[in-house]
C-alpha cells in the first residue's frame, strides 16, 4: 500500500497528498469558518505508518493528554492500554550513549500545556500499548489563529485503503491476527465469502486505523469518515 495515501479536508471535502494537505490546511475558507472564536492552536500531522495518517488541531493551551484522548478515540483504543508520548532532543553523539530520551509520561499529574513544549517543526512520539506496541509520529505543523470549540479536533484523515482479500480480487471486509502475509507483514485478509474459511475467533474487522489487527481493535469513533466511495 502506497505511504502516499490521500487524504480528505474534514472542513470542505478536498482530497489530496500529504504535502498538498499541508498547503490546503493553511488556507482552506471553511475550516476558518467553522463556529467558535478563533484561538491559537498547534496544527499537527500525525503519521501511523503506511498509509494512516491524520491532520489535526489542538489549543495550545490544551494538555498533551487531551491529544492522547483523542488518539485513542479515532484510532487506537483496544482495552485501555498504557501510552506514553516522547518529546525531547535526540541523543547527542556527546553523550552518554545509554542516556535515554528525556520522556513525558501519562499518567502524571498535570502534565504540560502544548504551549510549554512544542515548537514549531518539531517532531515527537506517541506510543500506544508497551506490549502490542502501536508506535506514531507527530510533526508540528504550525502555530496559528483558527475558530473552533472543541480542545482537539480533526482537520484531515488518509482515505480508507481498499485491500485485497488475500484468497480473490474483491475487497476484504475482515482479517485473520493471527496469520501474517510473509512479503507485506500485513494480516491476511478476506472478502465476505473468503472469511468463512478463517478461524472466527482469529477475526477482526478491516478498519482504517494504524492499530487494525492489533489485540483486539475493531475500530474508532470515526470510522465511518471519510467515506470508502470516494476513493
Ligand atoms: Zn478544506
Ligand atoms: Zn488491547
Ligand atoms: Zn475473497
Amino acid at each position: 500500500m502506497a505511504p502516499q495515501q490521500k487524504g480528505m479536508c474534514r472542513a470542505c471535502g478536498y482530497v489530496g497528498t500529504k504535502a498538498s494537505m499541508t498547503k490546503h490546511q493553511a488556507s482552506c475558507e471553511k475550516r476558518q469558518a467553522t463556529s467558535g472564536k478563533p484561538r491559537e492552536v498547534f496544527r499537527l500531522r500525525v503519521s501511523g505508518g503506511g498509509p494512516f495518517w491524520l491532520d489535526i488541531e489542538a489549543v495550545a493551551d490544551a494538555k498533551l493528554d487531551d491529544i492522547d484522548r483523542f488518539l485513542r478515540g479515532i484510532w487506537l483504543e483496544c482495552c485501555g492500554h498504557l501510552s506514553e508520548f516522547t518529546i525531547g532532543p535526540e541523543p547527542d553523539w556527546a553523550d552518554d550513549l545509554w542516556e535515554v530520551k528525556p520522556k513525558l509520561r501519562r499518567g502524571k499529574k498535570a502534565t504540560p500545556k502544548l504551549s510549554e513544549v512544542l515548537s514549531v517543526g518539531q517532531k515527537f512520539g506517541y506510543t500506544y500499548d508497551m506490549g502490542s506496541s502501536t508506535d506514531l509520529e507527530l510533526t508540528v505543523q504550525a502555530q496559528e489563529m483558527a475558530c473552533g470549540t472543541k480542545k482537539v479536533a480533526l482537520l484531515a484523515r488518509n482515505l480508507p485503503p481498499v485491500w485485497k482479500c488475500s484468497e480473490c480480487d474483491q475487497s476484504a471486509t475482515m482479517l485473520n491476527s493471527w496469520e501474517y502475509d510473509e512479503e507485506t507483514g500485513l494480516p491476511l485478509m478476506y472478502c465476505d465469502t473468503h472469511v468463512e474459511e478463517a478461524d472466527e475467533d482469529a477475526l477482526l474487522p478491516v478498519v482504517n486505523s494504524p492499530r487494525m489487527g492489533v489485540c483486539g481493535y475493531d475500530g474508532g469513533n470515526m470510522d465511518e469518515w471519510p467515506p470508502a466511495a470516494q476513493q
